[in-house]
């Protein structure tokens, strides 16, 4: 079969192991003669899935016993607005940096729930650098400090996080298992599924447990942490394609390695593809600062803007699809998820290279 680079940014490349077992298992779960997907979420066959993936998620970033594993629906927007409804306690404030579009969008919801303390906006630079965390001064009155560690269209990716007195808590989106991570450093931790844990449908939240109980008694009962950690995310029927996926991407980035094994691997990557970026004369120009560029996102423009629809289409006659920079902000960008091959990522420096070559 012929597979295709996909360099989309979400729902993106997931690895070929993983769906050829998927593929193999999805109509006759291991000879139960049914699929998973149509089997009770409390039988022996699904509880097997489900806590395999919250201890695989425990085991690869080794989460402190002091917190919870929790797997949601509703993807990382619905914990835009469960994360104020639930953490403010008996606070009025909270601390954002504000990153680009996404940590905008997690903004816009807290500030209907919480005054908002912007502590760094990166408006003036056009989202592409990022503050040192040292710098930054959380106020002690608000409820927590809210940051995106990658920001999947601006290109911009924390390499250490802020420690504060006040609880941190990251969207964690589209860099989550992509290197390993000093949980104990967060509050809580949010990510939606679609780049780089399985197909999208679940969200997965790492909370530390002292802030289970925050929530005001007068909220539904899906959108209280507490109601997911008192019964394992079993409260409801959990999302159980995605998380049946995430068992099996568990396994394959053990298989990697861990997650040193997929940062080392994911480093190569992005070093390939920033490499062609800053030795072709100017002819790419990646915007985002060098000490916070993603490597999961690799965005960049073409000096000639003119050629970039040809270079696309070039792109695409090679099987390498998805590069089409977010309509926000133009350009072009490579998502290299833990997914995407080194030799995926080969094709498109080389395919780069040459197009450089024969246009500059
Ligand atoms: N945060 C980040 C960093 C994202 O990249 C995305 C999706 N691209 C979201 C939040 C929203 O996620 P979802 O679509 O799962 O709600």
């Amino acid at each position: 079969m012929a597979r295709k680079y996909n360099f989309y940014a979400g729902p993106s490349t997931l690895p070929f192991e993983v769906l050829k077992e998927l593929e193999k298992d999805l109509v006759d779960y291991q000879g139960s003669g049914l699929s998973l997907v149509e089997t009770s979420h409390r039988s022996k066959e699904y509880d097997e899935v489900h806590f395999s993936v919250i201890n695989g998620i425990k085991s690869l970033l080794d989460v402190p016993d002091d917190y919870e594993v929790l797997l949601l629906g509703g993807g990382a927007t619905l914990q835009f607005s469960m994360i104020p409804q639930n953490l403010l306690g008996d606070k009025s404030s909270v601390d954002f940096v504000v990153s680009g579009t996404w940590a905008k969008k997690a903004l816009a919801d807290a500030k209907l729930y919480a005054e908002a303390n912007v502590l760094w906006d990166g408006k003036d630079g056009a989202y592409t650098s990022l503050p040192s965390p040292a710098d930054l001064k959380p106020n002690a009155e608000s409820a927590y400090l809210h940051i995106t560690s990658n920001e999947t269209i601006n290109g911009v990716q924390w390499k250490d996080f802020p420690e504060s007195d006040i609880p941190v808590v990251a969207d964690m989106s589209s860099d989550i298992l992509s290197r390993p991570l000093p949980v104990d450093r967060f509050g809580l931790i949010y990510a939606g599924a679609q780049k780089n844990l399985a197909p999208a449908g679940v969200t997965m939240v790492i909370i530390r447990k002292d802030m289970i109980n925050r929530a005001p008694e007068k909220l539904g009962a899906y959108l209280k942490y507490k109601t997911h950690a008192d019964k394992d995310s079993l409260y409801n029927t959990p999302p159980v394609f995605p998380i049946w996926a995430m068992s099996k991407v568990l396994k394959w980035i053990e298989g990697k390695g861990g997650l040193e094994g997929i940062q080392e691997l994911n480093s190569r990557k992005a070093s390939l593809l920033y490499g062609v970026i800053d030795n072709t004369d100017g002819f790419y120009n990646c915007p985002v600062d060098k000490d916070v560029r993603s490597h999961m996102n690799v965005v960049f423009t073409l000096k000639n803007e003119e050629l970039q629809d040809e270079f696309l289409k070039g792109a695409s006659q090679r099987d390498m699809l998805g590069l089409k920079g977010h309509r926000s902000v133009g350009g072009c960008r490579a998502s290299i998820y833990n997914a995407m091959p080194l030799e995926g990522v080969q094709a498109l420096a080389d395919y780069m290279k040459e197009f450089a070559k024969k246009n500059g």
